[in-house]
């Protein structure tokens, strides 16, 4: 298979899972245990760009333990899944504007880019190989995580890498809210934080991730789900919640809007999010980029001014928040059932998705 002037040489897997042991899995995949039999690999050198593009059984990759990767973290990541339409066939939601975001975070990150095309095709040659792990029951679907890293055998800090490996694989994911959707409890962390000015808050990279398990950590030793960051100078604006973006809805019904934290390069900017900014003032619900700080937050809650609030993200699409907790202060948020804007929201983007809903915005991308 040729794509961008690369040929995908295709190595198929001798003995692929056994249909039955297959639907044992999908029966209860959970969330990013389970892995498809196949995997695509692609290979990058400084002066020759990208080459040695790979379908390949999932599997161990041998690394140098030199690889700068290990020693500088120099990676990133993406994630969106594939969705079961009703008729069978299967869709991706926005891929090139996850390729797209892939290269802001290269950009950040020192590294290459990848041809938008070559990153869209790639998704779609594993997720055609491996159909028959795309989820039919409701709810589910196969996430699909590409990443990058340095492999360069060297422990020079003074430059980047001058060679790389992309990769992408695949696995199956149940409902996030299989047993319903409940709201989170949050942690509002003051002594840790996830992104500073002029950091890498806004790529895609897993040393984000890195610096941020001991604030959900804290989180969790304090009794909540999951933890809310704030910014780095003032520990008062609101960031980001866990891996998700924040969206606050004030007011309810016809008058519902919401508001959502601008990106000021240290939120990482989610394609939910951005969907949720198209999809609201379509269906009537104005849509506000700004700042907010935990008293706006509180004193609003405490008014009845702000009605609801969610986290948003490609893995559980709209996480309502219940209940905010802090070294000083406390507070809920509704009567502990997710509100009908959140819901309605969800319900619109979760219908683009699986093709129950039209697509005005052309989001869904067909795998041929
Ligand atoms: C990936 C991610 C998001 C959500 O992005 P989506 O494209 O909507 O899945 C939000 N915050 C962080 C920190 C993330 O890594």
């Amino acid at each position: 298979m040729s794509t961008d002037g690369l040929t995908f040489d295709i190595r198929l897997k001798d003995e692929p899972t056994p249909a039955a042991e297959r639907e044992r899995i999908l029966a209860n995949p959970g969330w990013g245990t389970h892995f498809t039999d196949h995997m695509i690999t692609i290979r990058y050198k400084e002066g020759k760009g990208w080459h040695d593009a790979r379908l390949e059984p999932y599997g161990p990759i041998p690394m140098d333990p030199a690889s700068q990767v290990f020693h500088y973290s120099q990676e990133l990541f993406e994630g969106l899944k594939a969705y079961r339409q009703a008729d069978g066939t299967v869709t991706t939601f926005r891929p090139h504007a996850n390729a797209a975001r892939m290269n802001r975070s290269a950009k950040r990150m020192a590294m290459p880019d990848i041809p938008e095309q070559l990153f869209v095709d790639a998704l779609d040659l594993l997720v055609r190989t491996d159909e028959a792990w795309v989820p039919t029951r409701e709810g589910h679907s196969l996430y699909l995580r590409p990443n990058m890293f340095a492999t360069t055998r060297a422990l020079g800090v003074n430059r980047p890498a001058d060679e790389y490996l992309f990769v992408v694989i695949a696995s199956p994911s149940g409902d996030y809210y299989a047993k319903g959707i409940k709201p989170v409890s949050v942690w509002l962390s003051r002594d840790f934080t996830r992104a500073a000015p002029g950091g890498t808050g806004e790529a895609k990279t897993g040393g984000n991730y890195a610096a941020s398990f001991a604030g959900q950590a804290q989180a969790v030793a304090n009794g909540c789900d999951q933890v809310v960051w704030l910014d780095a100078l003032e520990h008062r604006w609101v960031e980001e919640v866990g891996s998700m973006n924040l969206v606050f809805v004030y007011g309810s019904g016809p008058d519902a809007r919401l508001l959502t934290p601008a990106l000021t390069g240290t939120l990482l900017p989610g394609i939910t999010r951005d969907s949720m900014l198209t999809l609201a003032p379509d269906l009537g619900i104005p849509v506000e980029e700004g700042k907010i700080s935990i008293d706006d937050w509180q004193t609003g809650c405490e008014s009845g001014e702000i009605t609801e609030v969610f986290g948003c993200g490609t893995a559980a699409v709209i996480s309502p928040v219940g209940h905010v907790k802090g070294d000083d202060r406390e507070w809920s948020i509704g009567d502990g059932d997710p509100g009908p804007t959140s819901m309605r929201l969800r319900n619109e983007l979760i219908g683009i998705q699986y093709g129950t809903r039209p697509d005005p915005y052309s989001w869904v991308h067909h795998i041929k």
